[in-house]
């Protein structure tokens, strides 16, 4: 499997602002004057010796992220305004042609979600048909509602693509087998109006895609969640507040990445990655906390468990 990352920001798109990128060129330009970088044969090198929060804009754009199976079959979770940029790249291939068939997983329907649909291109292309999996039974009509008038000059159900509705049926815990070698299976989630954590396993590996979840000390034991997140070879995992603030926001539906550090970890989880950023926090905010994050690691014995933080274009191949 190949998983990407398309949008990792937690409820709001947020794109760096002046302020943001003016700080970020200064620092930027003031190590290259103490460097004395003056070739342009020195540029990469010199361009990948800069620290993560320098070198990168994390991403300002709410979830998704894509997984390709060893089939090369794509499926999509979730559809925040990460999507739209999906959406142009799948329009180089067969959906500007009309013969893209996408499969879309919905973890809950909370704006940051669904929010980039409407400027997903595909689903525009007559021909392409879109298969949503979901435990959600009004799912179509949350969909169509959210682009209806007043909010959107065109409504969903009349774009020219097919769309189907799958139901993933949450009661009996039956897996899907959305490949014969590919086995899908979601696991209830803390959170305001719920969310669902999905789970791909392939050739014997795991990933699981488990955001907008409000993990505490409670779930590292509970065996629902000891058993569905046991031995992930990737989690991505809502990480969205630092410790202090979770305490100011309990039952807001987040993880701090203290917590989810110490979940990884007893799970037995061998990468993972931060994501969900909170909207308010800037990038230098985000690597302050990831280093935090891998210094708690680092405390805590037997860790086998590698921390990455989440940005728009990481891939990761399982
Ligand atoms: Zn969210
Ligand atoms: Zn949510």
């Amino acid at each position: 499997m190949q998983i990407k990352l398309w949008g990792v920001r937690g409820s709001l798109p947020s794109p760096l602002n002046n302020q943001e990128y003016t700080g970020k060129l200064r620092r930027i330009l003031e190590i290259a004057a103490s460097k004395r970088i003056t070739e342009t044969d020195d540029l990469d090198s010199f361009m990948q010796s800069l620290p993560d929060e320098l070198r990168y804009v994390f991403g300002g754009d709410t979830t998704c992220v894509t997984v390709k199976s060893s089939s090369g079959k794509l499926y999509i979770i979730d559809c925040g305004t990460g999507v739209r940029r999906l959406g142009n790249d799948l329009m180089e291939g067969d959906c500007a042609k009309g013969k893209g068939v996408l499969n879309i997983m919905i973890t809950h329907n909370h704006w940051d979600h669904i929010q980039g649909l409407p400027f997903f291109r595909p689903i525009y292309v007559p021909g392409n048909v879109l298969n949503f999996y979901s435990p959600y039974k009004n799912q179509k009509e949350i969909l169509e509602r959210q682009m209806s008038s007043p909010f959107f000059p065109a409504t969903f159900e009349g774009t020219a693509s097919e769309k189907n509705y799958i139901l993933i049926d949450n009661a009996t815990h039956e897996p899907v087998m959305l490949e014969e070698d590919l086995k899908l299976s979601i696991h209830p989630l803390k959170h305001p109006q719920g969310c669902f954590a999905y789970k791909f396993e392939q050739n014997g590996k795991i990933f699981i895609f488990a955001t907008d979840t409000e993990f505490t000390g409670e779930a590292i034991e509970k065996a629902g969640d000891k058993n569905f997140f046991r031995n992930a070879d990737l989690l991505i995992l809502d990480s969205q507040y630092t410790l202090d603030e979770a305490f100011l926001k309990v039952d807001w539906g987040h993880t701090s990445y203290t917590m989810a550090v110490n979940c990884s970890i007893n799970w037995n989880v061998k990468k993972l990655v931060m994501t969900h950023h909170e909207p308010a926090y800037s990038d230098d905010i985000l690597q302050e906390n990831y280093l935090l994050a891998v210094e708690h690691a680092e405390h805590m014995a037997d860790v086998n468990t590698e921390i990455f933080l989440g940005r728009e274009g990481m891939v990761f191949d399982l």
